[in-house]
């Protein structure tokens, strides 16, 4: 699904089972974010084609965090030229802890490569910048990307059309996770691209979603 001509959308749309959805950012660095299961990817690779972004011509993968719907298809980048990273708390959970917890959901241990590892700031990827928010709740290495250019947030596991990550997985922190909404709120964003569900877009709808999310939330705390 384009969504413009720097920006596709691969929606998971299966009710069966749980992948995550994915999106390119295409330009002088064509950049990858969530490629998702690993036995799904093949799908999702000839859906990269079919758009002429074959496995070669991608220059970098971002996971949003260490969950294997988000990042278990990083292994079939490993043979192609990307770079690949993700926070340094998600590399440490995944490295000291991701056999553990793949084996938790029936997966073999993970294979990938961080090539270097995110930290809240700036990111430079090709001619744009992005803006790595650390978001932690869901995942300890759970991170946000905001692309100003587009008002666009990659939003992974944090915040959804109509909801938010769990926080019962390993590493789940509630508290925080609340902290990491305020964190993104100040954000002018017009397009909101989670992790899972469908894309929002408009920014009077994005401001809607969180805010019903977060009044939502005050009922609970
Ligand atoms: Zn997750």
């Amino acid at each position: 699904m384009k969504i413009s001509p720097e920006l596709h959308a691969y929606p998971w749309t299966s009710h069966i089972r749980n992948n995550a959805n994915s999106y390119l950012m295409a330009g002088r660095a064509n950049v990858f974010i969530d490629p998702g299961h690993l036995d799904a990817f093949p799908i999702l690779e000839e859906k990269l084609e079919a758009d002429g972004y074959p496995l070669g011509s991608i220059d970098l993968v971002i996971a949003t965090h260490m969950h294997p719907d988000h990042m278990e298809a990083m292994a079939a980048f490993l043979e192609t030229s990307a770079l690949m990273t993700m926070h340094t708390e998600a590399h440490k959970m995944l490295k000291e802890h991701g056999e553990y917890f793949f084996s938790l959901m029936g997966l073999g241990p993970p294979r990938w490569r961080s090539d270097f590892l995110l930290r809240e700031g700036g990111l430079t990827v090709g001619d744009e910048e992005l803006e790595v928010l650390h978001t932690p709740g869901h995942s300890p290495g759970s991170i946000c990307l905001y692309w100003p250019r587009l008002k666009a947030l990659f939003s992974g596991d944090l915040l959804f059309a109509g909801g938010i990550g769990r926080v019962d997985l390993p590493g789940g922190d509630a508290p925080a996770l609340i902290a990491s909404l305020d964190k993104i709120a100040h954000l002018d964003v017009e397009l909101l691209l989670p992790g899972h569900g469908p894309v929002l877009q408009g920014a009077a709808e994005v401001r809607q979603n969180l805010l019903g999310i977060k009044s939502q939330i005050a009922g609970f705390v």
